[in-house]
């Protein structure tokens, strides 16, 4: 059953804090008194010293780029002779400072909870910020759409194994999730008449798949994600988050009847542990790309909250769905987005031919992105590829207009020139299939809330069991609304969309200030553990060699035929 639509809650616009405020790297005392220490506030017992006691972070620079709520926290009374462990305590704790993270964990502080926002990363230096093509929404910007269009593609696309509740809820929800980032200001690409412009994009169709290509990606230029990231957390700064950047998770602390009641973090500045004790925790950490030896995602990609999710013996969904994007630079990994093909760009093999014509006559270079790999795959096994070893092949866009390259694509057209060493209005750029997406991840329904298979007293099982106080959204999750394969741009899209249930579910499930159920009293032991371990592993093989022995088997073993 799908609930029906929510209005968002936005605060009125001209009383937007962030309007009224000074720009946050010139605030004073007097403006955010929550930024400065707060030593004589706390009894003397609890005092930390001043590194650990310090709001958000060592730096001032950086902590002038701030303007949430500091973290405070005192020294657990947990004994452990080594460590000492410092405890704080929330309503929320959202891991992930990505799209999805960051929506999560504004939609949470909007609803009045007291949350916060632990990233191992700055922000907006998040993998969200690499997005290049666009968001998927119906909003006819171009041509009559219709949302029940999109849900056809996607469940279409997903190799008919997405999960058509979340699919269903997704594509409902894209309208309002495009408004709701143009309402906090997405500089969009517009249209003649001012609308925001759609550009084709692999997989989109109109009239379930009988009206032709659909023009439904809405694009910030070929820097939507950047657009977005930067977007989504100058708003969040409007609300009390307090930021713990920096700080590396580690686990999910879990108490005796299978509530999630936390995490264990390490700060990685100054080395101090963490236990965050908390409500309800959202894992928003991203895909795990970096598992592979060449993908077109960070090397800050590395799964760690679907790992997290699996040291707490809860399963991960759908792992082995691994996406290859057809146009990586070829050597360097790079992406060379789909809105290259969506504003003409094509594929051609060592013969000159344009091939796509033969594997998705229709569709051509659009087709979606598992088709165009394997054709592309085939294609450089048959003996067709171009370049000395016939490993690659090339991706034109010299028969467009510069200036049409210049203002839709130059994000692609600089990347090209420094990776590939091409100036794409005179010659092709060298591409191959390259890992991309993860559509599995911790499984949740379409709320956000993680869920796993339970035997149930009479002995059946129940596959959408609930963990309590635990979600996961952004890649990271499997809501499955991706299935076998995600449709390009529908992931900008999955993760203000499923950022934001999480948050609206929370604020229906729970109330601010409700009270945490305690953390067993071995609460982060197997964290410190787990890290002296690695720390004092006497072991002559690096950690660097035993990951890229990992990768390159992922990458000979497990790649677009296995
Ligand atoms: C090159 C490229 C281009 C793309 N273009 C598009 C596009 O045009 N359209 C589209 O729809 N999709 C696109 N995608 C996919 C999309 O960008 C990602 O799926 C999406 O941005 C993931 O967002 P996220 O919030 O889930 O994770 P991320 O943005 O990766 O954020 C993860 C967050 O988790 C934090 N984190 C991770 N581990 C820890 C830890 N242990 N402790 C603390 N914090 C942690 C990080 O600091 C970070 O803040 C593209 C992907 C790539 C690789």
């Amino acid at each position: 059953m799908i609930p029906p639509p929510r209005q968002p809650k936005f605060p009125a616009g001209p009383t937007y804090p962030y309007l009224q405020a000074p720009h946050p790297y010139f605030l004073s005392a007097s403006v955010f008194p929550q930024l400065q220490p707060t030593h004589s506030t706390l009894p003397s017992s609890l005092l930390l010293s001043q590194t650990q006691q310090r709001g958000l972070h060592a730096s001032p620079s950086r902590l002038a780029a701030i303007s949430g709520v500091p973290a405070q926290g005192k020294v657990s009374s947990t004994p452990n002779a080594k460590y000492t462990i410092i405890d704080h305590e929330y309503d929320v704790v959202v891991v992930g400072a990505g799209g999805a993270g960051l929506r999560a964990a504004m939609g949470a502080a909007e609803a009045g909870f007291k949350t916060a926002c632990v990233t191992k990363l700055f922000p907006t230096r998040s993998h969200t910020v690499a997005a290049q093509g666009g968001i998927n929404a119906a909003l006819g910007n171009m041509s009559e759409d219709d949302w029940r269009w999109h849900m056809y593609d996607t469940v279409k696309g997903s190799d008919w194994l997405g999960d058509q509740d979340a699919i269903h809820y997704m594509c409902r929800e894209a309208p309002r999730a495009v408004y709701e980032l143009e309402s906090y200001g997405l500089p969009f690409s517009r249209t003649e008449d001012g609308k925001i412009y759609q550009r084709a994009f692999g997989g989109q169709s109109l009239k379930y798949g009988k009206g032709g290509q659909a023009y439904r990606c809405a694009c910030a230029a070929d820097r939507t994600g950047h657009a977005m990231l930067h977007t989504l957390y100058g708003r969040s700064l409007a609300f009390n988050t307090t930021y713990f950047i920096e700080y590396f998770a580690l686990d999910l602390i879990m108490n005796d009847e299978g509530r999630c009641v936390g995490i264990t973090a390490m700060n990685m500045e100054d080395g101090t542990l963490h236990r965050i004790h908390a409500n309800n925790t959202v894992l928003a950490t991203g895909g795990y790309g970096r598992a592979y030896f060449s993908c077109t995602s960070a090397h800050t990609c590395t799964g760690d909250g679907n790992a997290m999710v699996l040291r707490a013996g809860l399963p991960v969904e759908d792992p082995e769905f691994v996406q290859f994007h057809p146009t990586g630079i070829y050597g360097a990994g790079f992406l060379i987005t789909e809105g290259c093909r969506g504003e003409g760009g094509i594929l051609r093999n060592g013969e000159g031919e344009r091939f796509m014509e033969r594997y998705a006559p229709t569709a051509k270079d659009l087709a979606s992105r598992d088709v165009v790999s394997r054709a592309m795959t085939m294609e450089i096994r048959e003996g067709r590829g171009v370049g000395k070893e016939k490993d690659h092949l090339f991706l034109h866009l010299d028969h467009l207009p510069p200036d049409l390259l210049a203002e839709r694509l130059p994000g692609i057209s600089e990347t090209a020139a420094i990776f590939a060493g091409v100036d794409v209005t005179k010659e092709p750029i060298p591409v191959l299939p390259t890992v991309h997406y993860n559509m599995g991840g911790i499984p949740t329904n379409h709320f956000g809330e993680v869920i796993a298979p339970k035997q149930m007293a009479d002995g059946t099982v129940d596959h959408d069991h609930v963990i309590p106080g635990l979600f996961a959204a952004g890649e990271a999750a499997c809501a499955s609304v991706h299935g076998a394969n995600r449709l390009g741009a529908n992931s900008l899209l999955d993760i203000v969309v499923f950022g934001r249930a999480t948050a609206l579910r929370i604020a229906d499930i729970a109330k601010p200030g409700d009270k945490v159920p305690a953390m067993p009293a071995n609460a982060g032991e197997r964290s410190v553990e787990d890290l002296d371990k690695v720390r004092f592993a006497k072991g002559s093989t690096s950690t660097a060699s035993i990951r890229k022995k990992m990768q390159k088997t992922m990458q000979d073993h497990a790649a677009v035929y296995r």
